[in-house]
Order: structure tokens, then sequence, then C-alpha cells
């Protein structure tokens, strides 16, 4: 049975709710991340755009990836949260941060990219499925297969 999962910003004046379970949970290490995580990396919970509602006023920015693709970060514009991104080559999908979640057990990281630009000082799980990249067959392909 699907249980879903819900979240919120620091000040709580956004929040979200998804009636969907992650479909994935990954660490991305790559610098845009890195810079609106706090430490060396950002962990995303990924779902279906349709199965998420948010509540409250979100500020964006938008910034092309190496790749091209463009991916617009979403945050709590009085607190500076970060709640969520969506990316151009993704479409459909949302990436929560999981900062963001009410229940920070409820995700399992399966997955982590851009493992080649991660400071040394960083955790990492060499379990994990990884890309020294996020190339395109990398973790677009492993997303899209998803679905
Ligand atoms: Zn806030
Ligand atoms: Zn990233």
């Amino acid at each position: 049975m699907t249980k879903g999962f819900s979240g919120k910003c620091l000040c709580g004046a956004v929040s979200y709710q998804s009636t969907s379970d992650p479909m994935l949970s990954a660490h991305c290490y790559c610098v845009d991340c890195r810079k609106t995580s706090g430490t060396g990396h950002g962990t995303h919970v990924v779902t279906k755009q349709d199965s998420a509602s948010i509540t409250g006023q979100l500020a964006a920015y938008d910034h092309p990836a190496d790749s091209g693709n463009v991916v617009s970060r979403n945050f709590c514009p009085t607190c500076g949260s970060p709640i969520y991104s969506t990316n151009s080559a993704m479409p459909g999908m949302i990436f929560f941060r999981a900062s963001s979640l009410d229940d920070l057990e409820i995700i399992q990281p399966a997955m982590a990219v851009y493992t080649d630009r991660a400071p040394s000082w960083d955790i990492r799980d060499d379990k994990l499925t990884s890309f020294a990249e996020g190339a395109t067959g990398g973790p677009e392909k492993v997303i899209a297969e998803l679905d």
C-alpha cells in the first residue's frame, strides 16, 4: 500500500505532500547541489510531479547543469530551505531535498552521482550504484526506467 510522504521548510511557510512513495533516493555531489546544501552533497527524493502537491510560496533559481539541462531549484524565500528541483531532461519528475522530509527514515539512498566531485571529507557509501559524472545514459536513464 502506498503511504506517500510529506515535508516542510524550516519556517513552515512551505510544505508538501506526495501521494506516492519515493521512486528513488540519491546523493548528488555536483557543485550546484553542494552550494545549496550546507555540506558536500545534496540528497534527493524522486517521485512523479503529478503525485505531489505543494503549499506556500516558493522562489526558484534556474541554472544550466554541465549537460545543458536546466535545473530549477525551488526554495523557501523566507528561511532559504531547499525544497525541490526539477530537471529539463526528466519532465514529470520532481526531486525533493531529503533535508525537508518530515520523516527522514522513509528513504534508503540507492544511488550517487557526480561522485568524482565529492570532497575528501564527505561521507561516501561505496555500496551504492555510483556515477562519476551525471551524463545522459547514467542517472537519467536509471530514473527513466523506473517509470
Ligand atoms: Zn521557510
Ligand atoms: Zn547535483
